[in-house]
């Protein structure tokens, strides 16, 4: 049985680590990978399509829920805007030293630029730490879901989902 969505709305960080698409602590030392953060039995599966490597396996039923390979994972971010969910982020844990990179999908116009400082906020959109826009990806392959890497301090790579809207 899958796991559920709790009253809070949102898993939190113990629940979604035992969900098969989450890196382990090993893997995430080691650069790039996906955290695939779909924890709800649905039928879909356009993340497993996209994936080159073949790191992500749904197969069947399509209700699986999406199975992370790690080691196949290059964190190349092709998976991430696809996801019709929103559930993949792509976390690079050693990206400088004492900062992580944290890429995400941003559908919000106006997009952030790169080097803009922002709020980084969590799986709640609650502000948890300060950020520096270090990417924002939108070619058309995306299908106008553009991805923005934010450059966090380490200890806030596996909070950090998103950034507060700017304002036009
Ligand atoms: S980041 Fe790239 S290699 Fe990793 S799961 Fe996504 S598409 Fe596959
Ligand atoms: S595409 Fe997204 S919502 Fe669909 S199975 Fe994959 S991770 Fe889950």
């Amino acid at each position: 049985m899958s796991q559920r969505v709790n009253s809070r709305g949102y898993l939190s960080q113990q629940e979604l680590h035992s969900a098969p698409g989450y890196p382990s602590h090993e893997r995430l030392e080691k650069g790039p990978v996906v955290a695939i953060e779909c924890i709800e039995e649905i039928p879909c599966n356009p993340c497993e399509q996209a994936c080159p490597q073949h790191a992500i396996i749904i197969g069947k039923p399509i209700t699986n829920l999406p199975h992370l390979d790690e080691d196949k994972c290059i964190g190349c971010g092709l998976c991430i805007p696809q996801c019709p969910g929103q559930a993949i982020f792509l976390i690079d844990l050693p990206y400088l030293q004492g900062a992580a990179s944290v890429a995400f999908p941003y559908e919000y116009l106006p997009l952030p630029k790169e080097g803009q400082k922002v709020r980084a906020v969590n799986r709640a959109g609650e502000p948890v730490c300060s950020g520096t826009v270090i990417k924002v990806q939108n070619p058309k392959r995306n299908k106008q879901t553009p991805v923005v890497t934010v450059a966090v301090p380490r200890k806030y790579a596996t909070e950090v989902r998103g950034i507060l809207r700017s304002r036009r």
